[in-house]
């Protein structure tokens, strides 16, 4: 079997540069997929729900050695999610973009139809364990031993988060093959392990709080949003959104702030008047927070006066002892070193070889951010491609 373009991984990145490309230009294209079926994780994103983008894209919201270029490319490329979707899209108070039907898995099948009618070869249950290069063309050793030849290959194969999608980590190799460094790997967008000895009475209780990481010190991360107490530690939105900061770091911790819309003086001014009417101290906190939450703060604050309990309301730390691994995460942080990649996102030491999305050592916020990374880095890739060919 002879491609022109074999892109390795059916995933969001890869699907999308399929049909991209496969719009622009009129080439032999072959998407091999290691899973029994493609767009498994962009089919399971945002909660079955698909949260394609984010209405408010900045620099800050990328990671890793390519977080810039990263940047760039997405503001080039535009809302590619509408070209490749033809319908409505929502968004939430947070930014959020949504398919107005709420289905992350009509995504993977609209790019899925468009491929079978663009006569794209999709190869599922076939995943490439090496190439080699052979002159002007490459060789692709499938899983069942057969060889297939490309003119350009472009990785897609995603990175190390949640390996029942098919992204267990073990195709970095395919880069490292052609001498690419992988930057250091871990888990980002994922639940934290802490201390729980102040948050034993409130499993299974979500909160409205604000989140902030904190290493050796120094703030370095911060969100708004859902926290929820778990046996393990904390989930939710606001702590996957700092917990790529935290991954790692010894002696870390995270500080919970409640009542974010309300500050320290009026919590402890409604206390003073509670207080005054004879609540009992376990009260004190009731109406503004849960009361198991209310219950628990007092309780570590060990004082009836107002200052403390307020203080402890907006301060509470805990420890981090680690997080729930690649196996929660739903991005990895690190991948194919941006230092041997071009602005194209060619690699400089293979030319035809290609990157897009979650293999490269770029990783965005929880938000709909790292969809957008998957989807203009195959724009990207697509452009360049049919701007080579034509
Ligand atoms: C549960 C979950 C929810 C998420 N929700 C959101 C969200 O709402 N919004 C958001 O922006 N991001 C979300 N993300 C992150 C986002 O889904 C990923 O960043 C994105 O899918 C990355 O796209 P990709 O194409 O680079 O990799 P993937 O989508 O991971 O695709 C890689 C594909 O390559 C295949 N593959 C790997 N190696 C080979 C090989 N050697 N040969 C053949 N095939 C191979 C894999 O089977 C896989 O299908 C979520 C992630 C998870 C896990």
């Amino acid at each position: 079997m002879n491609y022109d373009v074999a892109i390795v991984g059916g995933g969001a990145a890869g699907l999308a540069l399929a049909v991209l490309l496969s719009r622009k230009i009129k080439l032999k294209i072959a998407v091999f997929e290691g899973g029994a079926r493609a767009g498994r994780k962009l089919a399971a994103s945002g909660n079955g729900q698909g949260n394609v983008s984010n209405k408010f894209i900045r620099a800050e919201n990328y990671h890793g050695g390519g977080g810039r270029l990263a940047y760039r490319i997405i503001n080039e490329q535009g809302e590619v999610y509408k070209e490749l979707f033809f319908g409505k899209f929502v968004c939430d108070e947070r930014g959020r973009i949504y398919p107005a039907g709420k289905q992350a898995s009509s995504l993977s099948d609209c790019m899925l139809r468009e491929l079978g009618r663009r006569g794209v070869t999709l190869l599922t249950d076939t995943k490439i364990v090496s190439i080699a290069e052979n002159g002007i063309l490459f060789n692709c050793t499938l899983s069942d031993r057969v060889v297939c030849s490309a003119r350009y290959i472009v990785l897609c194969v995603g990175g190390k988060a949640q390996k029942q999608f098919g992204t267990d980590g073990s195709s970095y190799v395919l880069a490292k093959h052609f001498g690419h460094r992988i930057t250091p790997l871990s888990p980002s967008i994922v639940q934290l392990k802490t201390d729980t000895a102040h948050i034993k009475t409130l499993r299974g209780i979500r909160a409205d709080c604000r989140v902030t990481a904190i290493v050796d010190g120094k703030e370095a991360g911060s969100c708004r949003g859902d926290v929820i107490f778990t046996e393990y530690g904390i989930s939710g939105n606001a702590v996957f959104s700092v917990s790529s900061a935290l991954a790692g770091k010894e002696g870390a911790e995270v500080k919970i702030e409640f009542a974010p819309d309300f500050s320290e003086d009026e919590l402890a001014d409604d206390i003073d008047i509670k207080q005054s009417i004879g609540y009992d101290t376990s009260e004190l906190l009731s109406c503004t927070l849960n009361n198991q939450i209310g219950r628990a703060i007092i309780r570590r604050a060990n004082s009836r006066n107002s200052s403390d309990i307020a203080r402890m309301a907006k301060n509470f730390t805990l420890p981090v002892l680690g997080t729930l691994g690649f196996d929660y995460a739903q991005v990895t942080r690190g991948g194919v070193d941006m230092r041997d990649v071009n602005e194209n996102l060619e690699s400089k030491l293979c030319p035809n070889l290609f990157f897009a999305g979650e293999v490269l050592d770029v990783d965005g916020d929880c938000g709909g951010y790292n969809l957008t990374w998957a989807f203009a880095s195959a724009a990207k890739v697509a452009s360049v491609i049919a701007e080579r060919e034509s």
